[in-house]
């Protein structure tokens, strides 16, 4: 074995497993579609500022799990993204689409990176999938977006999901809140753990979220963020637990679901999947009206997103034999060579019908016939195409069904006639 391997914390992911990726982004496109999202990509790294200043400094992420590294010695901080709310605003902002349109709905399949120890769930690089509706967070925007989500989730039969709710009310509902919530912890610090005490000086509304039973058992006597909400919060919630009545979505509420980084507001919510062990979060998001400011925009511009890890619903959809039947698209024809001098009509014919769209295998190492044959079953395809010195001269060939072993004489033309309706092209055309 070669002494060189993948990074901890990152894989790669081989030709066996890349249908089933292509499966669900083929889904999230399709679902992004039917809401009327629209892709963007952003770059891999960005300044190191945008994410200390959008995440926050006393966030796990921007203090201990970045990658982040300086290019030129006296340079500016460059950082691989964490995450891509902050590079989507960024961009949002930079590329000034605010006068294109007052709302604009962008969703994105992107690769991640943090500094986490790596465990079953948790990598170094992973990938996202996420929405990010800005100009608006009206409780019918929320709505939109968990319904995206969902239909996701639900468009790739994943099933036993939990959604998650609880409102985060505005800042000032927060600082009051968090305000309580350090005066009632602070007399009990000697029981908490170092993590929590750690929180409690940096960020304590991440003390609710904490897996340790006995924090959750002095938790569970803490003041209640629900009773330092305003009441246009209180409001604006339940019109969003309404809506998602309205699609039919069941949901919990979660008076403790607090979202790891600063710039939430207002609704947050999560996903939880019951296939997962200790990393359950399947995906989350919420509210974040006052993210474009703090990245230098004159006033708050309202906006609402979500973001799923795709590992972990893969993971989740493996588990529910999801995948099984997920597999890649089969060669139609190989085409089987009597003898390898013929090798030359071989390329001719399959070139002739790639051009008409038909997937055309032949084989590249002047193996035997039988051993083209096994290799034509071992790929599934559809048809083998034979090619000899007579079908040369004729130019009639053998198509024989690989399923059924029938077999048909027919000259290049009729066989591109017979497969074409099934090929590529016409199938593009079809969908479109
Ligand atoms: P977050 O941005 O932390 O809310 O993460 C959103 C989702 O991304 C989580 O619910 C996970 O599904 C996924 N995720 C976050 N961090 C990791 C990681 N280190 N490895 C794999 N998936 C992750």
């Amino acid at each position: 074995m070669s002494q060189y391997r993948a990074v901890k914390g990152t894989r790669d992911i081989f030709p066996g497993e890349i249908s089933s990726w292509n499966h669900i982004e083929k889904v999230i496109h399709r679902v992004a579609g039917l809401y009327g999202f629209h892709e963007i990509r952003t770059p891999v790294f960005e300044y190191t500022e945008l994410f200390q200043r959008s995440i926050g400094a006393t966030t796990d992420i921007v203090g201990k799990e970045m990658f982040t590294f300086r290019p030129e010695e006296k340079g500016r901080s460059i950082t691989l993204r964490p995450e891509m709310t902050a590079g989507v605003m960024r961009a949002f902002i930079q590329g000034n689409l605010a006068a294109t349109s007052p709302v604009h709905k962008l969703y994105y399949i992107a690769e991640l990176f943090r500094k986490e120890r790596p465990q079953a769930g948790r990598q170094r690089q992973f990938s996202q999938f996420g929405a990010e509706l800005i100009g608006v967070s009206s409780p019918e925007a929320v709505a939109e977006v968990i319904g995206m989500m969902m239909q996701v989730f639900a468009d790739l039969g994943v099933t036993g999901l939990r959604l998650r709710m609880n409102s985060l009310g505005d800042v000032k509902d927060r600082m009051h809140y968090i305000k309580a919530l350090r005066e009632y912890l602070e007399p009990l610090s000697a029981l908490l753990d170092e993590h929590s005490r750690e929180r409690l000086d940096k960020n304590p509304l991440r003390i609710l979220d904490s897996k340790n039973p006995e924090i959750q058992a002095i938790i569970a006597d803490a003041p209640r963020l629900h009773d330092f909400l305003g009441a246009s919060a209180i409001d604006d919630f339940e019109k969003v637990l309404h809506y998602l009545d309205e699609k039919d979505l069941s949901y919990v509420i979660d008076p403790l679901l607090v979202r790891g980084l600063d710039y939430y507001c207002h609704t947050a919510f999560e996903v939880t999947s019951s296939e997962l062990g200790a990393q359950d979060a399947i995906g989350g998001g919420g509210q974040y009206d006052g993210l474009a400011k703090q990245l230098g925009c004159k006033s708050d511009i309202p906006a609402v997103g979500f973001a799923v890890g795709l590992e972990r619903l893969l993971i989740t959809m493996e588990k529910q034999g999801l995948l099984a039947h997920v597999t890649s698209e089969r060669p139609q024809v190989y085409v089987v060579l009597q003898s390898h001098e013929l090798v030359a009509h071989a390329v001719g014919i399959c070139d002739a019908l790639r051009k008409s769209g038909i997937r055309s295998i032949m084989d590249l190492a002047g193996r035997s016939m039988k051993a083209q044959m096994r290799e034509a079953n071992k790929m599934s395809a559809a048809y083998a195409l034979f090619v000899g010195q007579d079908e040369i001269q004729n130019q009639v060939f053998g198509l024989k069904n690989l399923v059924t072993s029938e077999q048909d004489f027919l000259s290049i033309q009729q066989i591109i006639e017979r497969l074409e309706p099934f090929s590529e092209s016409s199938q593009k055309t079809s969908d479109e």
